[in-house]
């Protein structure tokens, strides 16, 4: 089917009324006959009948006759308003219909549209006049209006172009208002959606909004009507970029239904709206696009609830660690000595009883070192407890990094510290030992800074799984035998554990 432009529509429509209207104002009107020609015509030639008819009466003076005849066509003729026979002296002799009223001489022997003065002539002489009054409206089918031609055709054009106009607008913007073509029962039953739908023309203008998107944006339906449905702030959610290709745009352009597009909506007061968006494509019945259907399924409260939740989420995990946390350092109060972070007596008995058990199945070494710092009182007396405190940990850290491993090192008493080594025999372990003696002894003041004079050395036992020991405890008595010869031997030393030691204690 041949599309034709609208505006040409609209053009060509206009040039068809005016046209029906000038035709039946012709036609009501008769403005476009020959007024002056035609009718005038006729009248002067009535006027000069009747004068060439009255004429043998007047010369007979048969004047009844002529007034009978005149009342006849007064009669008869609906144009002739009245006519006289008027003699020389200018006396009416005879007339029919209100002469008196209507006659107005144009002049003598003169003939006008409304009035005929045409001569009487008798044997060559002028014996009188024969006077016509013509209607002076040509009426047609308002002959009550006034008589000026181009005033009747603008009253005639005004009144009949309102109606004209009027219908034919009504039409044609019945045409270029899609909306007003959608039916009311459509309408409604979209307003009765809780998703928001919207109609556009192909050119991204909306021509419906339901109630539901419009309440949304907290606008009336028809403010948005007309409007491009891509001129809103469409964002993509949680982002402040704005989208290449919204989806009614794609489903025009590729034919295609979109579905869950994820949209924001900015709207003025900053608030954001959350939708996930279907569109699709608007055919007529020729399959030509006509534009585009997009509904909006509002999920805010969704990503809010959503927000809420990942809130508490975080909030839970944040928690989950700090008692994570707060577990591992109870973990570590329970098994360590808070001051030197070494293990503490009971959790370095549990590990150590797993590693002799080990080392007796494996029958792989094992050793012990048993070391007390000399003359701690002193230290304490002497610079006080703080300074005591410090060099408990400057030794502890020492260990640490000695024996390598901080979960073989037990705070077994006060100045007092215990370490297995798993794997390593009885000569391996007092090599350790003595270079742990030395460190201490070359280290002198520890690094700890005080007004007198610090010296720090400590005396070690050492005793190993290969001398016969046959539990963790029995294992750990015997560096301590070790431990206190060297006491005995004078201090700061290494000593290792013999059964002739521990014959020579129990003697
Ligand atoms: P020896 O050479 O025979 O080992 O003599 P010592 O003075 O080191 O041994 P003694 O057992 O007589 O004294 C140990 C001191 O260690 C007594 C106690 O006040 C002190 N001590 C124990 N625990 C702590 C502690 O955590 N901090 C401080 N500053 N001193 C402690
Ligand atoms: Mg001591
Ligand atoms: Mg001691």
């Amino acid at each position: 089917m041949l599309r034709i432009n609208p505006l040409i529509r609209i053009t060509l429509g206009l040039v068809s009324v005016t046209l029906i209207l000038v035709l039946a104002g012709d036609y009501v009107l008769q403005l476009t006959r020959d007024q002056s020609g035609v009718d005038f015509r006729q009248r002067e030639k009535i006027g000069k009948t009747l004068a060439l008819q009255f004429s043998p009466l007047a010369e007979i003076n048969d004047t009844e006759t002529i007034g009978k005849a005149m009342e006849a066509l007064v009669e008869r003729n609906r144009d002739v308003m009245s006519t006289a026979l008027r003699g020389s002296d200018g006396k009416v002799i005879t007339a029919a219909g209100a002469h008196e009223q209507y006659w107005k001489s144009p002049g003598a022997g003169v003939t006008t549209v409304t009035h005929a003065d045409v001569p009487l002539m008798v044997d060559g002489r002028e014996w009188g006049t024969v006077e016509v009054s013509f209607a002076s409206g040509r009426g047609g089918l308002i002959p009550f209006l006034p008589t000026d031609p181009l005033f009747r055709f603008l009253l005639f054009i005004t009144a009949s172009a309102c109606f004209g106009y009027f219908f034919f607008m009504k039409r044609t913007l019945t045409h270029l208002d899609p909306k007003a073509v959608i039916p009311d029962k459509v309408k409604s039953t979209l307003d009765l959606l809780a998703e928001g739908v919207i109609l556009t023309d192909t050119k991204d203008n909306i021509v419906l909004a339901n109630l539901s998107f419009a309440d949304k944006l907290g606008v009336e339906p028809g403010i948005l009507i007309g409007k491009p449905l891509s001129a809103l702030k469409w964002r993509s959610p949680g982002s402040n970029d704005a989208i290449e290709q919204l989806p009614w745009i794609t489903a025009m352009k590729d034919g295609k239904a979109q579905t869950d597009f994820p949209l924001s909506l900015t709207l003025e007061e900053d608030k954001v709206l959350v939708f996930a968006a279907n569109s699709s494509p608007i055919l007529d019945s020729n399959f030509n696009l006509r534009g585009a259907m997009a509904t909006f399924n509002d999920e805010t409260a969704l990503q809010e609830a959503n927000g809420v939740l990942l809130e508490m989420m975080d909030k839970l995990r944040k928690s989950q660690d700090e008692v994570n946390k707060q577990n591992t350092e109870l973990k570590r109060l329970a098994t360590r000595d808070p001051m030197t972070n070494c293990l503490n007596r009971r959790s370095f008995f549990e590990r150590m009883d797993k590693a002799f058990t080990l080392a007796q199945s494996e029958k792989s070494a094992m050793g012990c070192v048993m070391v007390d710092i000399d003359h701690f009182k002193k230290i304490n007396d002497e610079h006080g407890h703080g300074i005591g405190d410090k060099v408990l940990k400057m030794v502890a850290k020492l260990l640490e990094s000695k024996f390598g491993n901080k979960d073989s090192i037990c705070r077994y008493g006060g100045e007092e510290f215990c370490i297995m080594m798993p794997g390593t025999g009885l000569d391996q372990a007092i090599e350790v030992a003595q270079e742990v003696r030395a460190t201490i002894e070359s280290y002198a003041t520890m690094g700890i800074e005080t007004s007198g004079n610090l010296t720090v050395t400590a005396s070690l036992g050492v005793s190993a799984i290969e001398q016969g020991a046959t539990s963790p405890s029995m294992l750990v008595d015997q560096a301590d035998k070790a431990l206190y010869q060297a006491k005995e031997q004078g201090r700061n030393r290494v000593e290792q554990w013999s059964k002739a030691l521990s014959d020579n204690r129990a003697a």
